[in-house]
This record gives structure tokens, sequence and C-alpha cells, in this order.
């Protein structure tokens, strides 16, 4: 049994230290630190019904060496990195000092330039393999429950995958007019992002928001998704070398699509510093701080998510279409850890990968990807801790 270190205390951090107090035949010390020691505490609160030590720290990451304070500190066996990606390199550079396993949900980025790309954390791979430790990046949903479906996919139905479509619906309804279901800084920028998507071994650009399809879903019906960039496009390619098209949409409402171009055409979903009354202020910041904090969303959002994949290509020279998705439910998340579905859905497999890691059955010594390692016990372990998926081989797209 270990010591986990949670760095983070939103939803995400919220779900995951839950989910890890629940599987206390793996975990048995969960610390939890962030900037903010009363959030950290609420957390620890939380997990007391469960048979695990739980403390609560305080810990600015950005600053490797506070990070590199607290692991020494507590020993952990891994860290679990559920703050937001500005903070993974500090992290990283901590758990390489340590000798320490690392895991994030999310590919590191710089506040100045919206975007993220792993290609930063990649080149610490030599680092963490001479440190004899490991890094799993992007073990929330989508990255990283979505790189496990094509890889099971893969796996069990296709000699070779063509076309792959990563869908992600939201058909819950938090009742405000606009409010982001994560960290709306995060969230604003990935969506006003240019779309982009990979074809014939090339990277392809459009504006942000502009092409669009219908989907026939389960449970939540038909949805208008959007096709965006997304982080776990560029580690899917790398380690599905054949497929010809990788691209990923996202659902949004005409209403919450309506608030969001009205913020971006007057400059609010900007990420360059503005003065304002002699004091430079990030306007997407500022933005964030009037917006509802997606943690107070829990009790007011109903309905269900469905993410999920879509792989076409051919087994025994057959073609063969898949479909392989999770419904989760928000009120039930809220029911049972007190967050909505957004932040169960990645604090379940941060917990699920980072107990693969402890227990060995995804092991290594370098920076990895999800795509990396053998899919089959991550499945199971949807199916045990709250996520569970289904299969299907028949069309969705309506138009
Ligand atoms: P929140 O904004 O709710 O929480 C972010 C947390 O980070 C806060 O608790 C904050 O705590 C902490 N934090 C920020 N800066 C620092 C710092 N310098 N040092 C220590 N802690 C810090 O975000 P979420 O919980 O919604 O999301 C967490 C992560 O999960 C994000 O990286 C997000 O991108 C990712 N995510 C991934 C998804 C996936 O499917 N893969 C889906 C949704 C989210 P404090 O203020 O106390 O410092």
């Amino acid at each position: 049994m270990s010591t986990v270190l949670i760095i983070g205390s939103g939803g995400v951090a919220s779900v995951g230290a839950q989910k890890c107090a629940q599987n206390n035949e793996v975990f048995k010390t969960i610390i939890v630190a962030s900037r903010t020691k009363s959030k950290c505490e609420a957390i620890v609160q939380r997990l007391k019904k469960y048979p695990v030590i739980s403390i609560a720290e305080q810990v600015d990451a950005e600053v490797k060496e506070n990070v590199v304070a607290l692991i020494k500190k507590y020993k952990p066996a891994i860290v679990m990195n559920l703050a937001l990606p500005y903070q993974n390199i500090p992290i990283m550079e901590a758990c390489i000092e340590t000798k320490t396993h690392y895991l994030d949900t999310a590919a590191a980025e710089v506040r100045e330039k919206a975007g993220f790309e792993y290609s930063t954390q990649w080149v610490y791979h030599d680092r963490f393999k001479k440190a004899g430790v490991m890094a799993l990046l992007g073990s929330g949903f989508d990255p990283g429950v979505t790189s496990v479906f094509c890889m099971y996919g893969k796996k069990h139905y296709f000699d070779t995958i063509d076309y792959i479509d990563i869908l992600d619906a939201n058909g819950g309804d938090h009742g405000y007019p606009f409010a982001t279901n994560f960290n709306p800084e995060i969230n604003i920028r990935e969506i006003t992002m240019p779309g982009r998507y990979y074809e014939q071994g090339q990277w392809k650009e459009i504006p942000a928001l502009t092409v669009k399809e219908t989907y026939q879903l389960d449970e939540i019906g038909p949805k208008d998704m959007y096709l965006m960039y997304h982080e776990e496009l560029e580690s899917i390619v790398k380690f599905i070398p054949e497929v010809k098209r990788a691209r990923f949409y996202m659902s949004f409402s005409e209403k919450y699509l309506t608030h969001l171009r009205v913020l971006v055409n007057i400059g609010m979903t900007s990420v360059k510093p503005i003065m304002y009354e002699g004091e430079p202020i990030v306007p997407l910041q500022f933005l964030k701080a009037v917006l509802p904090d997606p943690s107070s969303l829990g009790p007011r959002t109903k309905g269900k998510t469905n993410i999920g994949v879509i792989l076409q290509g051919h087994k025994n020279g057959k073609p063969v279409q898949y479909r392989v998705f999770n419904v989760s439910d928000h009120e039930k998340a809220y029911a049972e850890v007190g967050s909505q579905a957004i932040s169960y859905t990645t604090g379940v497999p941060a917990m699920i990968g980072a107990a693969l890691i402890l227990t060995k059955q995804w092991s290594g010594q370098g920076v990895f990807n999800m795509e990396q390692f053998n899919p089959d016990p991550y499945m199971e372990l949807l199916n045990k801790w709250g996520l569970p998926w289904k299969e299907t081989f028949k069309p969705v797209l309506i138009k």
C-alpha cells in the first residue's frame, strides 16, 4: 500500500482523492496540496469516512523546490498532478530530482500563449529513464480514456485503423446562461484556438468552431459537435501511425456559442495582458474571476455526458466500424463525490492510471502516453470504478 501526493484541490483533485480513498487496497496515505490549504482541508474532510490516512498541505507547485520539499517530507510513491497544465513542468522536474513517479491529466501549457503540446514533456524522457521512474501523461478522460479506447479497439477488432473520430458530448444543463464545466481559463483557451486535425500525414487547420457535425448519441440524443484540436490527437497519430485521419469533436449548445462569440469579439478571451488603471490584467483571467466557479455547478447540473470514439478500419480485409463510449450522469456523480460528471470522468481515470503504475500493471522508465500500454486492465478498472463503457458497431453520424 502506497502514499500518493495529489497536487490540486479543484473538482478533478477532489474526485481523484476520493477515488484513491475508495481504492484503499492500493492507496494508504493521501496527501492533498495546493496553494489554498482550506480547499485541501475540505477534500481531506471527505476522505475521513475511508480507512486511509489523509493530510492537507499548502504548496505553490509552480516552484520546483516547493514540490521537492513536500515530496521529501512524505516520500510518496507517486505524484498525481491534478492542478493546472502550467504546473506540469516544475512538478515533473521535482519528480525527477526525487525519483518519484508522475501522472497528469492535461498537456503542459505556458500562460503567455494559448496552446498545448506534449513535446515540452516528451523531452524529459531520458531524465525520467535515468531516474528510474515513470511519467504517465494525460490520464484523464480526454486525453486519457479516449486513447485507451482507441488502443482497445485496435487490439481486439482491427488489423489497421484508418479513421478516428473522438466525440466529447455533454448533455448536461447547469441552468446558467454561460459557465464552463472545468477551469474557465483552460477551457476557453482550448475552445477558441483554431481547430486542427490530422489527415494523410499532415496537420490541417480551420478557424475555431467552423466545422459542425450532428451525432445521435446514446442516452443524450442528437448533438451538434464542433471540430477542435485536442492533445490526444498528437499522441494517437504518433502511436497509431497507420491512421489516415484523426479528428476531435466537442458538443456546444447554440446558447454557449453565442456568449462565447461575444466574449471573443470584445476581447475578453485574450491571454495578452492589458493595462487597467495602471495595473496589468489578463482579460481571460478576469473573465474567469466573474464566471461561476466550476465546482459550484455540481449541485445544479442535470443530464449526462457521452464521451467516446468512433474507429473505422479493417480486420482480415473486411471493413469495420466500431464505437466505444461511456455515459456518465451528472447527478449520480454529485451524489457519490460532490462533483459533476466532468470532474468525475477525469478524476476516476487519474486514480486508475496511478493504481496501474503502483501495482506495476503498467510499468516503464521514462515519459509515456496512454497508448503505450496494454488497454485491457485499464478498461476493466473503468467498469469497476464508476465509468462503465459500452461498445456498438452501429453508425451514429446524422449529417
Ligand atoms: P480547477 O480550476 O477546479 O482546479 C485547479 C487546481 O489547481 C486548483 O485547486 C488550484 O488550487 C490548483 N493550482 C493552481 N495553481 C497552482 C499552483 N501554482 N500550485 C498548486 N496548485 C495550484 O480545475 P479542475 O479541477 O477542473 O481541473 C484540473 C486539471 O484537470 C486541469 O489541468 C485540467 O486541464 C484537467 N482536466 C482534464 C480533463 C481530461 O479529461 N483529461 C478534463 C477536465 C480537466 P489553488 O487555487 O489552491 O492553488
